[in-house]
């Protein structure tokens, strides 16, 4: 049997967990500030120290990892901290899913391809802030979970938002900038499962983000919030279940992302997935990210969402259900369809 491994982040509590329950070895590629939080969990059963994410993918680590039969569970952090690039193409240690679809995750236009040609309905880009002639949200290329992001209704607004993150360092000088109309509605992130092995679809969960500042705003009276910039940073995620008549376009996107994902990025989408996006004034979802791995939102239903009753008869986390899919592919001569 493999030996299922993750970076100390993120959801590997999840991921090892499941992996635990599912019969495998774990392993955690751990930060060494982080190792007293992790030693904690009795379900961990080997590490790899390190002293920055980053260096996970240097050959020692990599000969490791391989030496010991890991299979990686990729997560934002691995994405974030190794970068897809170089997980594509000078990482050699098996990952769980497709190395391919972290590519096209990570560049906002091949997000955007994918998206439009799946069928989803995308908020308008603006490539010139001269353009700008609504609310938009101002995002930075490769920014790590909405870190810098900002917000302007006409050109002027946006110049004067630059200029004071700008100031405050938080936006570098020559940062590319990705401007995206604003949906104002709720913001809901759907966890779909894909298995290459029986080549079905699972809705699994839904989740909302708290992000700072940007939550804490309705605190405040309106008086107050004007000279203050909002933030998108993440600090955590609470569950939600969806009124049961909007069910059914959530598998239609989930449906025609499968399928979109096998066409432009043969074989296409692996085990877990999130459309993250905005439900309108008319209820209708606007999709404003993918993320083609596992998301931390899963981490709210170690146990099981209110969704996945419904398709499994014991307790079902997606860090579980990915353990099971392994499981299945070593079982059937089949990894290759689930590693890249
Ligand atoms: P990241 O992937 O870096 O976390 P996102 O693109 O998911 O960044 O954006 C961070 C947050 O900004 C989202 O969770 C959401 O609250 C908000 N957001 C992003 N795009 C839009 C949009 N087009 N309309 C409304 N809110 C948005």
């Amino acid at each position: 049997m493999s030996v299922v491994a993750t970076l100390g982040s993120h959801c590997a509590l999840q991921v090892l967990k499941g992996a635990k329950d599912e019969g495998f070895t774990t392993l955690l590629v751990c930060h060494r500030r982080r190792e007293s939080l992790y030693r904690r969990f009795s379900f961990i059963d080997e590490y790899l120290f390190i002293n920055d994410f980053s260096e996970v993918s240097n050959g020692d680590n990599q000969s490791t990892l391989k030496e010991s039969g890991a299979i990686i569970v990729p997560h934002g952090t691995l994405v974030s901290e190794v970068g897809a690039s170089r997980i594509l193409n000078a990482f050699d240690v098996p990952i769980f899913g497709s190395r391919k679809m972290l590519l096209w995750e990570s560049d906002r236009e091949l997000k955007e391809k994918l998206m439009v040609e799946s069928g989803l309905r995308t908020p308008k880009t603006f490539t010139s802030p001269d353009d700008i002639d609504r609310l938009v949200i101002v995002k930075l290329h490769g920014a790590k979970g909405g870190l810098g992001y900002f917000l302007a209704d006409n050109p002027k607004s946006y110049e004067e938002s630059l200029k004071k993150l700008r100031k405050s360092g938080k936006v570098g000088p020559d940062v590319p900038l990705y401007i995206q109309e604003y949906v104002v509605g709720v913001p809901v992130y759907f966890e779909f499962f894909y298995s290459a092995l029986s080549k079905e679809l699972e809705f699994h969960s839904i989740d909302r983000r708290y992000e700072t500042t940007v939550d804490g705003f309705g605190r405040l009276p309106a008086s107050m919030q004007g000279s203050l910039l909002p933030s998108y940073v993440v600090v955590g995620n609470s569950p939600l279940v969806l009124r049961e008549s909007l069910l059914e376009q959530v598998f239609r996107m989930g449906e025609e992302f499968v399928s979109t994902s096998a066409r432009l990025v043969p074989p296409g989408m692996i085990g877990p997935f999130c459309i993250e996006g905005v439900y309108d004034e008319n209820s209708e979802f606007v999709a404003f990210e993918f993320s083609a791995r596992i998301v931390a939102g899963t981490n709210l239903y170690p146990q099981g969402s209110p969704y996945t009753p419904y398709l499994f008869d014991k307790p079902m986390s997606m860090g579980r259900r990915i353990a099971v899919e392994i499981k299945e592919a070593e079982a059937t001569g089949s990894l290759s369809k689930v590693t890249t």
